[in-house]
């Protein structure tokens, strides 16, 4: 049989026409904000809301972040913190400005800090604000009652994470993994990637993790499936609930690029 399915590229399409995407709800307390290219997660805690990764430093992502915040219901002064993922322009992005007009604290780990803050990409500055938080792995972040676990995954940059945590569909509790860093580029290291990837899918494994979020939703038809998600009705199930065996299904694309 041939294969039938577009083939997925890692590389995010920048320089694509820059296109919003509308803010969706996912989960009872979690968002997506973003645009067709990079996004980022608005979770609802009962301490406020956290951001995981902020899109990129221009006025467009800045907006759309801060109308998507208001759009979904919420307060962008109820904004407590940003996690970001790794050290990359298109996913720190937003974060100084948001730090500075609304308080809110800043982690990432500190290799990246130090990545970040060393050179520009793509046009932008380097980074120029301070992070309040340098992550630990295995590090179990509380805010409220709401968990997020950050695992050290090497490998796209050396400073990079993922996370981990439970989301809820209607009360149905679920556990979701976001995968930290997607592509290999001329910098990173394939060797660490693979290694971070048996490291990350075996506490996914150990976690049931049955919920996949990218920050990325080219690469995994995230758009798709939020435009379901805005229509759907009562008795069908959300889309991003996958399973544990389409979990492992959906990370293969990673291990693909490092095979
Ligand atoms: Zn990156």
């Amino acid at each position: 049989m041939r294969s039938w399915r577009t083939h997925r590229s890692v590389k995010p399409p920048f320089g694509s026409q820059w296109t919003a995407a509308v803010p969706t709800r996912i989960f009872d307390n979690v968002s997506f904000i973003g645009n067709v290219i990079v996004g980022c997660y608005l979770v609802e805690t009962d301490a406020g809301l956290v951001l995981l990764d902020c899109m990129e430093p221009d006025d467009k992502s800045r907006d759309t972040i801060e109308e998507g915040i208001r759009e979904l219901g919420y307060d962008p002064h109820d904004l407590k913190a940003i996690l970001i993922s790794h050290g990359h322009f298109d996913h720190f992005g937003q974060a100084g400005y948001f730090r500075e007009k609304y308080g809110c604290k800043l982690y990432l780990s500190e290799t990246d800090t130090a990545l970040a803050k060393s050179k520009g990409m793509a046009g932008f500055g380097p980074m120029s604000f301070d992070i309040d938080h340098y992550y630990e792995d295995g590090e179990v972040l509380h805010f409220g009652s709401t968990e997020i676990t950050v695992i050290f995954t090497p490998g796209h940059s050396a400073g990079c994470v993922s996370f981990l945590l439970k989301v809820y569909d209607e009360g149905r509790e679920h556990t979701a993994g976001m995968w930290g860093g997607s592509g290999i580029l001329p910098d990173s290291d394939p060797e660490a990637y693979r290694q971070s990837l048996d490291k990350f899918m075996e506490i996914c494994r150990n976690r049931h993790v049955d919920v996949e979020l990218a920050a990325h939703p080219t690469l995994d038809n995230g758009l798709e499936r939020q435009e379901l998600l805005r229509k759907i009705v009562d008795g069908v199930p959300n889309p991003f609930v996958i399973g544990e065996e389409g979990f492992a299904y959906y990370m293969d694309q990673y291990y693909a690029l490092v095979r």
